[in-house]
């Protein structure tokens, strides 16, 4: 039972209605970046058609409006994932920029040479390599989980890991490349009982971030429920523009972190000899932001909440299910990421034939799939193969594009074999 009206629905997305090499498009590359709708089109048009100005400085009405716009914006995140406070929502550039704040300046407070910093094998490129650069410049230690031949993560291996060196544990929550939905709210029940204090405050354990770049778009989040201390995502991943994310951490301990970046906005006050930081969030918020990409994000999540994250998240599993149903049903198929509990990514190998030869043929009749390491190469090593082919739904999408997809897919092995 779904409650999604995919044709109302699809109206409000105009680049769904265009045509690729002469075919209705097919998008199925949302993991990479998802459509947008008119809704969030509209705000952005209608900003720098009526609105536009600079934020937090200007006593004229155009730049009160412009922060009131901007500061309701960061009001809406708050509420989307459940912050306490909407001073906890730092405005970044997306989740890398959310990562690579968090690395530098947690990095900068808490690591010494010996600490232990944990990710997973399923981990994106930019909750890789921010760690990989502080743990190079603190002498820190990267850990890494390893997965089962499913795809899920090995949370027996993951327990030996913990020890009181461990500082952060930085998981993401959905897979861009398998779909798993990695249980975090257990990982995060184990990370509070199995690190003992490391001694910078009674009863504080390792730190937790979450990658939610794939999760929010799909699934309700909560980031009290979860009890993560951050919690990173982007705008373009969500319906929203591209340039804009959200990095959410706990007030205490965004408090107690230095400033990432320098400049207007984020001080108190500037002499030479010394200058004083501003408070949250605009601490972390250097320079002019991106405001209209705060103001589409808002507007996106809107859209989101009218349709309702449950409705978006059955529909979408119903979409995956189907998708995975009838490509098994292709003879040489290998599904990567079989996990018990998948998020709407369907990765896939045909024996014989390469992921990107795939994607190229499909692309000729309209349908766009994303083929390659997916920025897990590590992850692709641990399968010992060099990429996938990779469908990827969005709650607009259709069983009709399934058929169309599946249909492509076979013309393209027969082609190929
Ligand atoms: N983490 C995951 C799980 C992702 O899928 C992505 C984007 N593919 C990122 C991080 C990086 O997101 P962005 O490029 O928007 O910063």
């Amino acid at each position: 039972m779904n409650f999604i009206n995919s044709d109302k629905i699809r109206k409000d997305f105009p680049i769904l209605h265009r045509q690729v090499n002469g075919k209705p498009l097919v998008y199925f590359d949302n993991g990479a970046t998802s459509q947008k709708t008119q809704q969030v089109i509209d705000v952005i048009n209608r900003y720098y058609q009526h609105e536009n100005s600079n934020i937090h400085r200007g006593i004229h009405t155009l730049s009160q409006e412009a922060t009131d716009a901007y500061e309701k914006a960061r009001t809406t995140v708050q509420q989307f994932i459940n912050a306490q406070h909407s001073h906890e929502i730092i405005f970044t550039s997306g989740t890398t920029g959310s990562i690579n704040l968090v690395a530098s300046s947690f990095g900068k407070k808490h690591l010494q040479a010996g600490d232990e910093i944990i990710i997973s094998t399923m981990e994106h490129h930019s909750n890789i390599v921010p760690w990989q650069l502080i743990c190079e410049e603190k002498e820190a230690i990267l850990k890494v989980i390893p997965i089962n031949d499913k795809g899920e993560l090995r949370i027996d291996e993951f327990k030996k890991l913990l020890s009181n060196k461990t500082k952060l544990v930085s998981i993401t929550h959905v897979s861009n490349t398998l779909g798993t939905i990695n249980p975090v709210k257990e990982i995060i029940k184990i990370v509070r009982h199995h690190t003992p204090p490391s001694g910078e405050k009674e009863g504080e354990g390792a730190f937790i971030l979450i990658d939610g770049a794939q999760a929010v778009p799909h699934t309700k989040v909560d980031v009290q429920a979860l009890d993560c201390d951050f919690y990173a995502f982007s705008g373009h991943k969500m319906f929203g523009p591209t340039g804009v994310g959200i990095l959410y951490g706990k007030e205490a301990i965004l408090n107690e972190l230095p400033p990432y970046q320098g400049g207007g906005d984020m001080i108190k006050t500037v002499t030479f000899e010394k200058t004083t930081y501003n408070e949250l969030p605009h601490k972390f918020e250097a320079g002019t932001p991106n405001i209209v990409g705060g103001l589409g994000l808002a507007a996106a999540i809107d859209y989101m909440n009218n349709i309702g994250i449950a409705n978006i998240e059955a529909y979408e599993h119903e979409l995956l299910s189907y998708a995975t149903e009838k490509i098994k049903q292709i003879e040489g198929v290998r599904i990567i990421g079989e996990a018990a509990n998948k998020a709407s990514v369907l990765s896939f190998l045909v024996d014989g034939t390469h992921p990107s030869d795939i994607g190229m043929i499909i692309d000729k009749l309209g349908i766009a799939i994303r083929t390659g390491h997916h920025c897990t190469e590590p992850l692709m090593n641990r399968f010992d193969i060099p990429g996938t082919a990779r469908a990827s739904f969005a709650f607009y999408n259709t069983f009709e594009e399934i058929d169309i997809f599946i249909n492509a897919v076979k013309r393209a092995v027969k082609m190929l074999k």
